[in-house]
């Protein structure tokens, strides 16, 4: 059984990209029987944004994505999983490494730093590997006068010659020396604890995946290049690291990487657009995973969370960068809409939405009369958000011209035909009868079937195909739809 941990940082909304890794995460664990953690990485005081916590609880929650340890889930056990809630365990960890001489205390100002940093920028090739490891050789007493004087310190790891080479389950064998340049002695020696005594991700990341024993790490490609250095921290602990899986970036679809700042992949954007959260999920878990073959071979592209659970497994991940296509979404939202209306329970939870946004335009309209609509037009919707202004004509006039009426023909007619259409049932709607009025007006008149229908429904709805016009004016009723065809002739 796994045991796996979605890590975000609360630095904003939970985004797509996050959803999916969050998502993997859990699929995994309970693909193996295991465990899904969240662990909140919030040790970066500066990038916390208020209410993004929240934002994670309530983006999981709603897309269904249940964690068996987290903040305020199960704490007894390798708790506490906030970050800034541990910052005693990291102390202790980094005294070890500290003692095994594995980290050492750093006191350099930020002007030395700044300088190094451009002096390697200088470098032939230029290099980020800028210390020079001036205060690696520092006695004993030497520390202990600077730490008298209040002087302020990072603690660096003391990074090996050569990082480790490591396996990842979907990319294999990876060998990422970061770009050190021989000619002059720089390291790579991370900072594990700030100056304000908190410790830096790869620290913090490390430690809490090794005490909260995590097996498999499934994040993003971005996170690629922090991978040798946090197996190399294992090493120096004498610990045993977790497996890793990067999963490709998202794009869009011109292939720039998604811009996490647009807001348009927020889940509680979309949520607040009207999708769906088994539409979400299932878009969502199509970046970079594919259903077995078989599926695939029948185009079976639709599953819900349990479904996914049963069939997700490591072996069809996928490589190259995914590209998000909204259309995708949209058109899984559609499916799961129809299949909400299906069902009864979920089409009177469906129906009571639709029946608020409605009643925000339209108070007077009941939630009975909102159901029958809805009944009869709710698959053609690609979200219930589009519901009071797509079909607006079923609960107001439709709005239209009189010369709107000519050009929605499509063979050519004139304004006096309609107007004869018109005139033939004026009155006479009632009690369903409206193929039998169609069937005389065509009789009388000589004009075709085709366009008896279009003129009545023009005015009935205004310019719309869909409902058929007996199932329009039954949903209207006849004095409604008598008032509309009255009102078309003024
Ligand atoms: N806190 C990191 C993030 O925000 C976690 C990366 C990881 O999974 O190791 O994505």
């Amino acid at each position: 059984p796994a045991r796996t941990r979605f890590a975000p940082s609360p630095t904003g909304f939970l985004h797509l990209g996050s959803l999916r890794t969050a998502l993997y995460n859990y699929l995994l664990a309970k693909n193996t029987g295991g465990k899904f953690l969240l662990r909140l990485e919030d040790t970066d005081q500066k990038r916390l944004v208020p209410g993004a916590e929240q934002a994670i609880y309530d983006s999981l929650k709603w897309c269904g994505i249940e964690y068996d340890e987290g903040p305020g889930v199960c704490d007894h056990k390798y708790g506490p999983y906030r970050q800034s809630d541990r910052t005693d365990i990291y102390r202790s960890y980094i005294e070890k490494l500290l003692q095994d001489g594995h980290a050492y205390r750093c006191f350099c100002s930020k002007e030395r730093l700044d300088n190094l940093r451009d002096s390697a920028q200088k470098l032939k090739p230029p290099t980020t590997v800028s210390y020079d490891r001036h205060c690696e050789g520092l006695s004993e007493g030497e520390i202990e006068k600077r730490l008298q004087q209040g002087i302020p310190y990072t603690i660096r790891f003391k990074s090996p010659s050569k990082y480790p080479v490591f396996d990842d389950l979907l990319h294999g064998v990876l060998d990422m020396q970061p770009q050190v340049n021989s000619s002059d002695v720089r390291y790579d020696d991370p900072i594990l604890l700030k100056s304000d005594g908190l410790p830096t991700y790869h620290f913090a990341n490390v430690v809490d995946d090794h005490l909260m024993k995590i097996t498999h790490v499934i994040r993003g490609e971005e996170w690629l290049p922090s991978t040798p250095k946090h197996i190399a921290l294992y090493k120096a602990f004498g610990w045993e690291h977790p497996q890793y899986v990067h999963i490709p970036l998202l794009t869009s679809s011109s292939d720039k990487k998604l811009s996490k700042r647009k807001g348009d992949a927020d889940v509680l954007n979309l949520r607040a657009k009207g999708v769906l959260p088994e539409a979400l999920v299932n878009f969502s878990v199509l970046f970079g995973w594919s259903p077995p073959r078989d599926l695939a071979s029948m185009n079976h592209e639709c599953f819900s969370l349990k479904e996914l659970t049963g069939l997700f497994n490591l072996n069809h991940l996928t490589k190259g960068n995914a590209k998000v296509d909204e259309k995708k979404l949209w058109y899984f939202n559609k499916h799961y809409i129809s299949q909400r209306l299906e069902n009864e329970t979920q089409f009177q939870v469906i129906s009571r939405e639709a029946s608020e946004l409605v009643q925000m335009k339209y108070p007077n309209i009941t939630l009975e009369y909102v159901q029958k609509v809805l009944r009869i037009v709710g698959k053609s919707l690609e979200t219930i958000n589009e519901f009071p202004d797509k079909f607006y004509y079923f609960f107001e006039e439709p709005k239209y011209h009189d010369s709107d009426f000519v050009s929605n023909f499509k063979d050519s007619h004139d304004i006096n035909e309609v107007k004869l259409i018109l005139k033939q049932i004026r009155g006479k709607i009632s009690d369903n009868n409206i193929n039998t009025l169609v069937n005389s007006a065509v009789q009388s008149s000589g004009l075709s079937k085709r366009a008896v229908f279009e003129t009545i429904r023009f005015a009935l709805a205004g310019s719309v195909p869909g409902v058929k016009l007996p199932v329009l004016a039954q949903l209207l009723g006849d004095a409604e739809s008598n008032r509309r065809i009255e009102k078309a002739l003024q």
